[in-house]
Formats: structure tokens, C-alpha cells, sequence
């Protein structure tokens, strides 16, 4: 049997935060219950209407060009590509194809010294479809989202594994929503992600035949849906057969892929250059604009967070990629907090506790100021040695179920202050020693490790309330002088 390696190149729609469409005055509200209430003859395809180009979307795509390191085309221009389907009254959609606003750029991914960075072939500007609804026997048409605009981001094929298809997905997403670009709604369908893939020979310089899976709509299933998609073809091709290419959907409940129809070439679009649009040209005036608008990059952040925050690669990796934590690791600096003790309470200690309800950190209805405030007092507290962490730890924990809940009042009516009274703290390590000779043994016999055993003891005869260095200290003094 001889080795394959996996190609990947990724496709992706992020809807732009416009107040209009693309090429016309509707409203964008992709999510309004009512069918058919942002349309106007423009999108609704009459003959004769004529598009008129919307400069935020421009400047939007920019904006991501920039995010991505990409060369903006100060020329660029519009095309059609035709299709007949019922979410798309024109008959053709309009898109860039031979000239678009971006080219080149990549996304880096990884993390330190590990990184890679994915070239990117384009992005282009073009305008959203409508939307079916398949009742019955009949099918609905709600044209609010025809003629949004989209951006499309296309990577080269330059992944070749899933877990780095995943990783270029989230960090686009950070990018793009980082530059203000789009919402990256990714349950609205507002950043939608269809993969190519291909396997070859390793070894092999020419691409295989790729299969395009459309429509995967969260970063997990992306990686399973390419997983699925490269045994598929290897047993394929292994099995003496042939890949086709052709476009597939993913099935999340079964967790595979199926065909869906032979995948059309560009031919069969007709392209042509829309006559109703002239050329795109962006002067350099506007450029240098956006550019000054630009923020920081993610790139040029996590090199902050590392030398001057003195972070680990993990954390800034982290927190490149979750505005909401980076958020509140920046209000705990604020508050003279320093960096890596703010980052370990947000990305372990309240990620662990969201996580343990079910919540991600920005991604529920919690009032996140107040909880930044409590936070920081909880660190406080901890850090002037008022409370231990386990018991910081706890408060969190309870604020998070009850958040009328007072951290000082708490402590004092829950007699939760940590302590550091010698006397106090002696007796318990005594009582943990003498409770637990076998153990006793063991640390003497040279097993370091036991020694947070015992003070692991400690800590559960005060409910968590000894300060944790001082026990150690303790322990240390009992154990030379017996
Ligand atoms: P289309 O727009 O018809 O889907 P493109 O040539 O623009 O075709 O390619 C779309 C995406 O497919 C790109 O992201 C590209 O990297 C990827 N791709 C092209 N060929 C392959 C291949 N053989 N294997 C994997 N991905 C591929
Ligand atoms: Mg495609």
C-alpha cells in the first residue's frame, strides 16, 4: 500500500457588515422573521434595474485584504457568473473572478516557533443568493439575503491536514472579525467554509482530483468532514477506483460526506464582465485611509502579548483567537493586575467554569462588565493574600450561578479568609502526617510528588482556606526537623 498526503484548499463567505447590499439601497437583516421585507428591484432581479456599487463594501474588503496580508488591486472589476436556480432571480450572480479586489496574502497559523503560513489566492467581492425553504411539496423563496455582500476568501491548496484546515479557519475568522469586517456569525450562516480536497501519492507533484464538500458550518465539523473526505478517497483509489470531482454535502448527523452533483467548471458559468459595472478603481487616497483605520494586527499583537506581556505561546495563541478573553485580560491589566496571572484566571480558571455550564466566554447573555469587575476584586483578593486561589477559585464559581453575589461581603459572612496563623497552620500538617503514614514514607523514600499530597491535605481540612505557601513552608520545617 503506498502513502497518500491530503491537499486542502479552502473557500470561504463571510457577509460584510454593511447597513445595505452590495449593489443596491435594501437593508441587510439576514435574520428577519419576515420573508421577503428587505427587497427592492435590484434584488429582486428586475429587468432593467441597475446596480449601483456600495462603497463600505469596498472599503470592507480592504480592510480583510490588509487583515490577510493581501495586495490590494486598485483596479479590479466585476462579472457574472451564471446559474439557473430559484435563489437567484438574475440568472447570474455577480462576482469577481479575472480581476479581484485582493490577491495573494496568507494567514498565519500555529503557534511560536511553529508556525506556517497558508498563501491565500484571493479575495473577491460579490453578492450573496437568496434562500429556500423546502415545505411540503412547495418551495419558499425569501430574497432578504440576496444581494448581501460577501467577501470570499480562497486559499491556496496549501493544507494538508485537517487539524490545519481548522486552525487557518479559526484564525481567518479572528482576522476577519478582529479588522471589523463581518459578525463571523457562524449559526446565522454569515462565515460559511467549503473545503477542497485532494489526495496524492506522497512524493507526487501533481494535484489530485479534488472534491469541493460545501456548506460545513462549524470549525469541528470542517475537520471531520475533511477527515471523512481523505479515508473516502483513499479507499477509493485504493480500491482500484477513480475520485471524481464533484461537489458534496456533509451529513453531521451520519458524519459523512455525499455527493451532490459533478462539479461544474468555470465554463459552464459563462463569465463574462458586467457591462452595468465599470471598472473598480480605488484611488490611492482611500487606500492610505483605510490603512491608518486599520487596528493592530493579530500577528503584531501576539508578538506583544509574548515579549511585553511575557505570555506563553499557548496563552497568546489563546487570546489572539477570542477577542472576548483578550478583552478581559486587558480590563484585569487595567486594574494593575499583572499579565499572566490575568491570563491564567480567564483562559483556565473562568473558561473552566463557563465551560463546565456550557457557555463559551462572550457567547451568552452574562453581563461580562460586571463579571470583569468581580474578577478583578477576586484576583485581589488572592494576590494580597485575603483568600487562597482555591477559595478565589470558588467565589468565581458562585458569582457565576449568583451574580448579585458580593466577593468582600461574601468572604466575611462565609468566613472564608485565608489562613496564615502559624499555630493553626502546624496543627493540620501535623494531623495530615500522622493521617497518612504510607504516603509519609513515600516522601521520605525521595518521591517528591507526595509533598503536594500533603499539602493538597492541608488544603482540604481548611475547606481550602491555608494559605498555600505558607503550608508548604511548614511542611518543609516538619519534615527536616523530624
Ligand atoms: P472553484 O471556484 O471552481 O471552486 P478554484 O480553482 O477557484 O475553483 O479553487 C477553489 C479552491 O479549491 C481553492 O481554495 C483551491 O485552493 C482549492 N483547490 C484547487 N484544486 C485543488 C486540489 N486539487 N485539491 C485540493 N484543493 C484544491
Ligand atoms: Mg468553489
Amino acid at each position: 500500500m503506498s502513502s497518500y498526503e491530503a491537499v486542502i484548499g479552502l473557500e470561504v463567505h463571510a457577509q460584510l457588515l454593511t447597513k445595505s447590499k452590495l449593489f443596491c439601497t435594501a437593508a441587510v437583516d439576514t435574520q428577519s422573521e419576515d420573508m421577503n421585507s428587505h427587497v427592492d428591484v435590484v434584488s429582486a432581479g428586475l429587468p432593467g434595474a441597475l446596480p449601483l456599487l456600495n462603497e463600505k463594501a469596498v472599503e470592507l474588503a480592504i480592510r480583510a485584504g490588509l487583515a490577510c496580508h493581501c495586495d490590494i488591486q486598485q483596479v479590479s472589476r466585476f462579472e457574472r457568473k451564471h446559474y439557473f436556480y430559484a435563489d437567484l432571480p438574475k440568472g447570474y450572480q455577480i462576482t469577481q473572478l479575472s480581476e479581484p479586489i485582493c490577491s495573494g496574502g496568507y494567514i498565519q497559523i500555529g503557534q511560536g516557533s511553529k508556525t506556517k503560513r497558508v498563501k491565500l489566492d484571493r479575495i473577491q467581492l460579490e453578492e450573496d443568493a437568496g434562500q429556500l425553504f423546502h415545505i411540503a411539496k412547495s418551495t419558499l423563496v425569501n430574497l432578504n439575503r440576496a444581494g448581501t455582500a460577501l467577501i470570499e476568501v480562497v486559499s491556496s491548496p496549501d493544507m494538508s491536514s485537517p487539524v490545519e484546515a481548522k486552525e487557518y479557519l479559526k484564525r481567518l475568522h479572528s482576522l476577519l472579525i478582529h479588522a471589523g469586517v463581518t459578525d463571523g456569525n457562524l449559526e446565522a450562516g454569515n462565515f460559511r467554509c467549503d473545503a477542497n480536497v485532494s489526495v496524492r501519492p506522497v512524493g507526487d507533484k501533481e494535484l489530485g482530483t479534488r472534491a469541493e464538500v460545501k456548506n460545513v458550518n462549524s470549525f469541528r465539523n470542517v475537520e471531520l468532514a475533511i477527515e471523512y473526505e481523505i479515508s473516502r478517497q483513499i479507499a477509493k483509489i485504493e480500491g482500484g477506483g477513480v475520485v471524481v470531482q464533484e461537489t458534496r454535502g456533509w451529513d453531521a448527523a451520519s458524519q459523512s460526506t455525499f455527493s451532490m452533483r459533478l462539479k461544474e467548471d468555470a465554463d459552464d458559468y459563462r463569465y463574462f464582465p458586467d457591462p452595468d459595472l465599470p471598472h473598480l478603481k480605488i484611488s490611492d487616497e482611500m487606500l492610505k485611509q483605510i490603512k491608518a483605520q486599520m487596528p493592530e494586527s493579530p500577528d503584531d499583537k501576539g508578538d506583544r502579548l509574548r515579549d511585553d506581556w511575557g505570555l506563553s505561546d499557548y496563552d497568546t495563541d489563546q487570546l489572539i483567537t477570542n477577542r472576548h478573553a483578550f478583552q478581559m485580560v486587558e480590563f484585569l491589566l487595567e486594574k494593575n493586575i499583572e499579565a499572566k496571572t490575568a491570563a491564567s484566571w480567564v483562559l483556565t480558571d473562568l473558561q473552566g467554569e463557563l465551560k463546565g455550564r456550557d457557555e463559551r466566554l462572550g457567547e451568552s447573555t452574562r453581563d461580562y462588565k460586571s463579571l470583569a469587575q468581580v474578577l478583578a476584586k477576586i484576583i485581589q483578593l488572592v494576590e494580597v493574600g485575603k483568600v487562597s486561589r482555591m477559595v478565589g477559585k470558588s467565589i468565581l464559581s458562585k458569582f457565576l450561578d449568583d451574580n448579585s453575589l458580593d466577593p468582600d461581603a461574601y468572604v466575611l459572612d462565609a468566613g472564608l479568609e485565608q489562613v496564615s496563623d502559624s499555630a493553626e497552620l502546624s496543627t493540620w500538617v501535623e494531623e495530615a502526617l500522622t493521617e497518612n503514614p504510607s504516603q509519609l514514607l513515600e516522601l521520605r523514600q525521595g518521591k517528591e510528588k507526595i509533598f503536594a499530597f500533603f499539602v493538597g491535605q492541608v488544603m482540604k481540612k481548611s475547606r481550602g482556606k491555608a494559605n498555600p505557601s505558607l503550608v508548604s513552608k511548614i511542611l518543609k520545617e516538619k519534615l527536616e526537623n523530624k
